[in-house]
């Protein structure tokens, strides 16, 4: 596998393959990579000649200092799951290459940024949307690879891309989770032991939540239960617990129809903060 640091040699390692014929696709990460982002890696080999994984770690969508200071990095341990998985090309840029000079271009998605993780994180998808289209113009890959696990993201990235014409095809990959039902996350490695077999309760409480949907379409009394479900454990602190449409991100207003929901939670445990979401059809 081959490591890229510099956009240029990158260029022009794509080009050279491009120029025999090959298909390129790009899954950007920030490292620490686990079973969850080796799922993307291998959807992307499976359709594409070339796999390119970036990991940077993107200062620009963290709006908290420490939880940046703290993020988990381990790029040795990520080149080899990178090489076993049959990536052919790594980029890990520097903070100094991907932001030479402070970006003056601001990136606003209006509703689909004002709730969920916007709301909470407020300045993280402009920063998560200015370096996706930066990585998107420095690999112009024919597809790119993004996880269910983040669905919000997912969408505004999808709609980067449509409102900016950038020509590449956006998959979107299940999200795959621990034994337990825990979604698989960099973070989950910053738990303590207690708090670890507590996280599962957030994947529970999804369940429980979009079971009650499934018998009784009511949206208030379901998001009542699952937050009733969550004051059982004390070190949960709940950030958000909402139902929205899955490909808008709309609130519903009181009658579901039958189009696929996304139910998406954000808890702190501790200091560590998970996300996580499970999409339901109601017919
Ligand atoms: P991250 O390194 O956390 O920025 O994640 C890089 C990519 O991997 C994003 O598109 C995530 O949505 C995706 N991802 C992270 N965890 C999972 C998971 N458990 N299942 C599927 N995709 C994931």
């Amino acid at each position: 596998m081959q490591i890229f640091s510099s956009p240029g040699s990158l260029k022009a390692y794509i080009s050279k393959e491009r120029n025999q014929g090959k298909t390129v696709g790009l899954v950007p990460t920030m490292g620490a990579l686990h079973s969850g982002h080796i799922e993307l890696i291998g959807k992307c080999v499976e359709s594409n000649d070339i796999t390119i994984c970036s990991i940077y770690v993107n200062p620009t969508q963290f709006n908290d200092r420490q939880d940046l200071i703290r993020y988990p990095r381990d790029q040795d341990h990520d080149i080899f799951q990178l090489e076993a998985a049959g990536c052919q090309a790594t980029f890990c840029p520097s903070d100094e290459v991907m932001y030479s000079t402070k970006p003056m271009v601001s990136l606003n998605f209006g509703p689909l940024e004002n709730l969920m993780e916007g709301h909470h994180r407020p300045g993280h998808f402009k920063g998560v949307a200015l370096i996706v289209a930066k990585l998107l113009n420095m690999t112009q890959p024919d597809q790119a690879y993004f996880g269910e696990k983040d669905w919000q993201q997912l969408i505004i990235i999808k709609q980067l891309v449509q409102d900016l014409n950038f020509p590449v095809r956006i998959v979107g990959v299940p999200i795959v989770r621990e034994p337990d039902g825990l979604a698989m996350s960099s973070r989950n490695q910053r738990l303590s032991s207690d708090e670890r077999i507590m996280a599962p309760e957030l994947y529970n409480c999804l369940q429980l939540v979009t079971q009650q949907l499934v018998e009784s379409t009511n949206l208030d009394q379901a998001i009542t239960k699952g937050k009733e479900y969550l004051l059982q454990f004390p070190g949960i602190k709940l950030d958000y617990l909402e139902i929205v449409r899955a490909s808008t991100l709309d609130h519903l207003v009181d009658e579901i129809g039958s189009e696929p929901l996304s139910v998406c939670i954000a808890a702190f445990l501790g200091e560590v903060r998970l996300i996580d979401n499970m999409q339901i059809f109601i017919d």
